[in-house]
């Protein structure tokens, strides 16, 4: 039997049907019965996490996490789940966080019973099999290894350390060999389970397209078992952080070149008055970036260039509220103007006071948001909500963190009143600062240094001195925004046979589609600038003013943007090697007068105007081609594959080399022949009428003339074309990293020779798929090669192939790559064994992915963007569908053995770490030797020898 909940509040655009249930065991459900859904998912939250950790054995709780996955008494086999998944169309992943470890799945209707069985089981008899600990003991190390260069970890950990000794906050919760490798490990993961792993501990939310009263019968059947154990939910008492460890300045060296000051203050615990929400407030206004704002004061004063403002609550027991500005090198340099002009801000927010109609703004745009939410992808969905649940009440876990109820003047004064000099500590994140560092933090080695605040840090708290400004700005409230809409009204209907399922040509280069799907008052403007200007993309040095001219404009609107981002409308400029796109999206009211001011914008924007800015803005390109060379190997490696497989694009170590030339001269040269020469294409979806649609391009337009452009014709826009892998023979190229990874990577691709039509993208896919799980769990679960294993398909420039990459702290990368060579041997009796019936489950899984339906008016858009940079087939989506049905057993075998085994074509790039040097060299040695493969030194000579394909009108 099991008890009813409270009732859940729901959006009026949301038609799903919600049941909030208790188990007799004490587990709290959530049911959620979508009759539209493709999939079907589970979210498990079990509330403990790194804090429950004992203290000599950290990051136990996060082990246990990897643990569960890997057999139960029912389901002993190690892949058992992962394997039925992947059969399924299935998803799965898990985090453990400070307080909560939550595990969760998706996969195909048909097999959902299947699969909360399996996951059920985790709750119930986990085995912790004594062979699986020790091997998945190495995985989370490698996970550690992985986190080991990135800042945030880094920063996190610091957190951490800096919390008061003995304090739960003050441990490391990833682990690694050093704090899990003990003798009785496996004990130690049993007896945390067992202590911890209670039912009336756990939040389950289950999503199907089954009805209420099917799902019930299916989780009481499957989660009656778990033990209610009755414990108490941890309980901390003793705040990590008070008058004895903060009011203090913190210099930090970072890992990647990026200079920071932050200020993070410890409050009273925001989440009981989560109603009134007085911490979202204070940071609307402190993050704003319109008029008056401090960001904007920050940026005329030369001193920073971005700001966030937000917090976040910790252990149910306090708050940190931060503020985050990236600075220029004045700003670094005159950091302390940079705290007194916050120090500033927040004395006019006391002065001023909470004022109501700021409140009611926030409330009211919040309210359209709920009014008119969106679905979400289903594995985030439910996972968020299963998190809600520990810390909400029950009826508020969908509309948190929309609406809050009341407005309390009283609170949000406290909690203004509450940012002092005793609680905050500010940091200095710069590796200008490391000669300065004189402690580090023992399990990453960040260097930093603390000292208490000065006299005169305390005395401009209440008295900023900002007598160094020159700035016409003022610190103050900002107005009133004008974004807000004020037409709900709904144009389209459903099964309206008068419009089309698929954008329509209205006018020249102008596609239009209203949305009849979603209903939602929601849309996108898209505009795409084809330009035949400076040479580009081939000229390297100027697609880095191209990216410089990108970030000025950015610059140039971003008081405007900010402003109708508070009204739910974005914008963003890319600059890809073909166009400059333009993206408007959100409420459709005001959608059309936006694009148009944007437009005026563009129209009369000089990037010459600020010579300040334009240095500010090239240091901080430089120093982003540099830090990219600090990212994990693994995401070092894929610009390079996308680099080399095509035309147009420019290796990572190509820009870090021209960057070096560019100068205001040089960028002064560029801007007077850059978008001389141009052609537009427009995409509107969404909820507007034809004449919305054919008002905003043609006024549109009219603005545009103003660029005093030539036109181009369809002809001569740019055209990208790939590189042709040679049969037989594998393209190896590799690169050293430098002293201190200790991880390497390997990147294998398979060509596929031909184009990569609707139905060889469906065989791609179904080749993938049956490689994807197998793939993991040999060389991940079973070898241990690293904690980044995963396979992907790779469609560019209408050229696919499959990708395997494997990031591993243990071998260096050939001896990785024959690792994966021997996999995918070891795939070829698998392929030619198999049945009818196996090959079914495998279309029905692929089929179930790609007709996924779309969560929004937005991912529906974006389809037909891409559908415009490839050869315009709009309804790609369906035709995949209808075609994957005609694909037989043996057509499958076939194209799978020539991609693989017959006449593969494969290109190996490898990110050599020092640890695994000596070893790959003297591969490599031998390697040279061998006729199949051919080795380069550098990518120019590999791209210099390869023929190129046809061009498919796959524009990139
Ligand atoms: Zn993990």
């Amino acid at each position: 039997m099991c008890e009813n909940l409270s009732k859940i509040t729901k959006s009026q655009n949301d038609k799903r049907e919600y049941k909030a249930i208790r188990l007799e065991n004490k587990m709290t459900i959530v049911l959620i019965s979508d009759p539209e859904t493709d999939k079907s998912g589970v979210a498990m939250n079990v509330f403990v996490g790194a804090l429950e950790d004992p203290a000599d054995r950290e990051g136990l709780a996060h082990y246990l996490e990897h643990m569960l996955f890997l057999g139960t008494e029912k389901y002993p086999n190690q892949s058992e789940y992962m394997d039925y998944l992947s059969k399924n169309s299935g998803l799965f992943n898990a985090y453990t966080d400070l307080m909560e470890t939550n595990y969760f799945f998706e996969c195909s209707n048909s097999a959902f019973e299947g699969g909360i069985d399996r996951f059920s089981q985790f709750f119930i008899a986990p085995l912790f099999t004594e062979s699986c600990a020790k091997r998945e003991m190495n995985a989370v190390n490698s996970e550690h290894q992985l986190y080991f260069k990135q800042d945030i970890w880094r920063q996190f950990q610091l957190l951490r350390h800096s919390a008061k000794k003995g304090n739960p906050l003050n441990k490391f919760g990833v682990g690694s060999l050093e704090t899990l490798d003990h003798p009785n490990i496996r004990e130690d993961l049993i007896k945390f389970f067992e202590r911890y792993y209670s039912s009336n501990q756990m939040k389950l939310v289950v999503y199907s397209n089954q009805s209420i009263s099917q799902l019930e019968t299916l989780v009481m059947d499957k989660f009656w078992s778990v033990k209610n154990k009755d414990i108490d939910s941890p309980k901390y008492e003793e705040k990590p952080f008070d008058d004895t460890n903060q009011g203090n300045f913190w210099r930090v060296t970072p890992v990647k070149d990026e200079d920071y000051l932050k200020l993070m203050w410890t409050l009273d615990h925001t989440l009981p008055h989560y109603k009134s929400n007085p911490a979202k407030y204070i940071s609307h206004l402190i993050g704003h970036e319109g008029e008056n704002s401090l960001l904007s004061f920050l940026k005329e004063e030369g001193l920073a260039l971005e700001l966030s403002s937000g917090y976040h609550d910790y252990m149910n027991l306090f708050t940190l509220f931060e503020i985050e500005i990236k600075l220029t090198q004045k700003g670094l340099q005159n950091y302390q103007n940079v705290v007194n002009t916050t120090f500033a801000y927040l004395k006019m927010l006391r002065e001023k006071g909470a004022q109501e109609w700021i409140f009611q703004e926030i409330n009211t745009i919040n309210k359209l948001k709920f009014d008119n939410v969106d679905k979400q992808k289903i594995m985030q969905y439910i996972l968020t909500l299963a998190s809600k649940l520990q810390y909400y009440e029950i009826e508020d876990i969908l509309v948190q963190p929309y609406l809050f109820e009341s407005f309390d003047k009283e609170l949000i004064q406290k909690y203004i009143d509450s940012l002092k000099t005793s609680n905050l500590r500010i940091f200095l994140q710069s590796k200008t600062q490391e000669s300065l560092c004189n402690l580090t933090e023992p399990i990453y080695g960040t260097k930093y240094s603390c000292e208490n605040f000065d006299e005169t840090t305390i005395k401009s708290f209440e008295n900023p001195d900002l007598s160094f400004t020159k700035s016409q700005k003022k610190l103050d409230l900002p107005p009133p925004n004008d974004f807000v809409p004020k037409s709900m009204t709904i144009f389209g209907s459903k099964n309206d046979e008068t419009q089309s399922k698929l954008p329509v040509q209205i006018q020249d280069n102008v596609w239009f589609k209203q949305d009849n799907t979603f209903l939602t008052p929601k849309g996108q403007i898209s505009l795409f600038i084809y330009f035949k200007d400076c040479d580009l993309p081939h000229n390297v040095q100027n697609v880095l003013h191209s990216k410089i001219w990108e970030l000025l404009f950015n610059h140039h609107v971003s008081e405007l943007t900010y402003m109708a981002e508070q009204a739910y409308l974005s914008f963003r400029m890319a600059i890809t090697p073909l166009q400059l796109k333009l993206d408007f999206k959100g409420f459709n009211d005001s959608l059309p007068r936006f694009t148009l001011q944007i437009l005026e914008k563009l129209v009369s924007f000089n990037p010459l105007a600020n010579q300040e800015l334009f240095n500010n803005i090239y240091e901080e390109v430089a120093k982003e081609t540099d830090n990219f060379f600090k990212n994990p190997p693994f995401q070092q490696i894929a610009p390079y594959v996308d680099y080399l497989v095509r035309t147009g694009f420019h290796s990572p170590q190509q820009k870090a080399e021209a960057i070096k030339g560019i100068t205001f001269e040089s960028f002064t040269h560029f801007v007077k022949q850059w978008l001389k020469n141009l052609r537009f294409e427009w995409l509107i979806v969404g909820n507007f009428e034809k004449q919305t649609a054919l008002d905003v391009t043609n006024q549109g337009l009219e603005v545009l003339q103003k660029l005093n452009y030539k036109m181009i014709q369809q002809f001569e826009i740019n055209q990208i074309r790939a590189y042709q892998l040679i049969p037989n023979q594998t393209i190896v190229w590799q690169r050293h990293l430098p002293e201190g990874d200790e991880n390497s990577t390997c990147t294998k691709l398979y060509q596929y020779p031909q184009e990569c039509t609707i139905r060889n993208h469906n065989l791609l896919d179904l080749v993938q798929t049956f490689l994807r799980i197998p793939a993991f769990t040999q060389l991940r679960t079973v070898e241990q090669l690293g904690y980044v294993v995963f396979t992907s398909v790779n469609t560019r420039s209408g050229i696919g192939g499959i990708v395997f990459v494997v990031q591993s702290n243990v071998k260096p990368p050939i001896e990785v790559s024959n690792r994966i060579k021997a996999f995918v041997q070891s795939m070829e009796e698998k392929l030619i064994n198999m049945t009818e019936e196996q090959f079914k489950t495998l279309v029905e899984g692929v089929k179930n992915t790609v007709k996924e339906k779309d969560t929004d008016i937005f991912a529906e858009t974006a389809r037909y963007e891409e559908a415009i940079n490839t050869q315009y087939i709009f309804g790609k989506k369906q035709k995949r569908v209808e075609d994957i049905e005609n694909v037989t057993l043996e057509e499958f075998t076939k194209f799978a053995k020539a991609l693989l085994y017959q006449e593969p074509r494969s290109l190996e790039f490898y990110l050599v770490s020092q640890k695994h040097k000596e070893e790959q060299n003297q591969l490599l040695d031998d390697l040279i030797h061998n006729e199949n493969y051919a080795h380069y030194k550098d990518i120019e000579t590999i791209q210099s020898r390869l023929a190129l394909y046809p061009y498919y009108y796959s524009k990139v």
